[in-house]
């Protein structure tokens, strides 16, 4: 929870750092962007820094307070997180009860409210009022990857902090350092995990890696076009029937790649750079058979969205790809 567990948005924990050290803390903030890239760490962090109560813009680790915050336990720092689909009224209802006494330990209270944007709509006015007429002691922090989905009204009381997605190396350091992952397959995921560590987490779940080695040597091979070079790949894209989605997503980032490298002989541009000679191999084809198979991929995902049998449109797309 100290700052140190946190990667990336140096420019938020700045902002956030610069009011605790001048004294110049809203009473509600809003933090938004996208699921997955830290937005929570962030909270708990500025949450650490504000409770440590030295006025510096990171805890100190050291203090009662910080060791409080650190196991988890520290009666000012209050965690709200849907409950099914709704934050319930109740718990809005016993946050703001809260609210009317001091803090039990230091001058501060903070309630991170975690998808805020499945606050009960009742919930959600209910707040409001808090907003309106704010108890000084309180800092509220909405936290949200859909703040269109929040009241306007609730948006325009909040100071609000946008997130950017993490770059690729910061979401490799995550993966080298958290993760335990080689520095190779740290990048080679971070590549594909658009900016967010959870979704790169998740494709390691999904045994990512071996799915894309097994993939791009498919295609990089000669006589792919071949009808049983084709089952091959079929059988490949559709061993896991519900992963089909994914693997035509990423089948797509090779024939991407390909075009990438085609056109501009960028490696940095590429998702898979760390396998430049397979989509060398890709690249062989025409700048227009890869926009046919990209278009192909398209229709494929585009009618599995509308419910089409799976292996049957896997089947024909495998089939109809320019290889
Ligand atoms: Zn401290």
């Amino acid at each position: 929870m100290s700052g140190r567990a946190v990667y990336g948005h140096e420019r938020q924990r700045e902002q956030l750092g610069a009011a605790i050290a001048g004294g110049r803390l809203a009473h509600a903030y809003l933090f938004h962007g996208r699921d997955g890239i830290g937005k929570q760490e962030v909270a708990k962090a500025f949450a650490a820094a504000v409770l440590c109560g030295k006025g510096q813009p990171t805890p100190c680790d050291a203090c009662v307070a910080c060791k409080k915050v650190q196991s988890g336990n520290h009666p000012d720092l209050i965690i709200l997180k849907p409950d099914g689909a709704f934050i319930r009224m109740q718990a809005v209802r016993e946050l703001i009860g809260a609210m009317a006494f001091r803090p039990m330990e230091g001058g501060r209270r903070l309630f991170l409210i975690d998808d805020a944007d499945r606050l009960h709509p009742a919930a959600a006015n209910a707040l409001l009022k808090t907003l309106e007429e704010p108890a000084a002691a309180n800092i509220i922090v909405l936290i949200t990857a859909k703040p269109y989905l929040l009241p306007r009204t609730i948006i325009s009381r909040c100071r609000q902090l946008r997130f950017q997605p993490l770059r690729r190396e910061t979401v490799a350091r995550f993966l080298e350092e958290q993760g335990g992952l080689e520095a190779n397959a740290a990048h080679a995921l971070a590549a594909s995990a658009e900016g967010s560590i959870a979704r790169a987490l998740q494709l390691r779940r999904e045994d990512y890696l071996a799915d894309r080695e097994g993939i791009l040597a498919r295609l990089a091979a000669g006589q792919v076009g071949a009808p049983l070079s084709r089952l091959a790949l079929f059988r490949h894209l559709g061993k896991r029937k519900k992963d089909i989605p994914d693997k035509l997503t990423l089948l797509q980032s090779c024939f991407r790649d390909a075009l990438v490298w085609r056109e501009l002989q960028d490696r940095e541009m590429l998702i898979h750079g760390d396998c430049l000679e397979q989509i060398r191999g890709i690249a062989r084809l025409s700048t227009n058979d890869l926009l046919f198979n990209l278009d192909a991929i398209d229709a494929s995902l585009r009618a599995l969205e509308a419910n089409a049998n799976k292996l049957l449109t896997l089947e024909a797309m495998t089939f109809t790809l320019r290889l």
